[in-house]
């Protein structure tokens, strides 16, 4: 177990970051994980061994879940979490 990487999280992630810069909503670290766990509990996850990972990593836009579902799923994430904010702001 000590060498798999969720290639899936690492998508999500970057896919945050990207759409963020489309919206007001907040962006700080709590938030950001919120929307990574509501958006992977939706998309499937895609373990790799590690020393493959980086490799595989270029090519996963071939997967099976495409980018537009993957983008759709997060910005859902990001529209629940952020309307839903459990925290206060500033
Ligand atoms: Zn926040």
């Amino acid at each position: 177990m000590d060498e798999l990487v969720n290639l899936m999280e690492e998508t999500v992630l970057n896919k945050i970051d990207q759409l963020w810069k489309q919206t007001d909503y907040c962006t700080c670290d709590n938030c950001k994980i919120d929307v990574a766990a509501y958006a992977l509990n939706r998309l499937p996850a895609k373990y790799v061994h590690s020393l493959e990972g980086t490799l595989i990593h270029r090519f996963e836009s071939s997967t099976t879940q495409t980018d537009a579902e993957i983008t759709a799923v997060v910005f859902q994430a990001i529209q629940r979490i952020g309307e839903n904010c459990h925290h206060d702001k500033k």
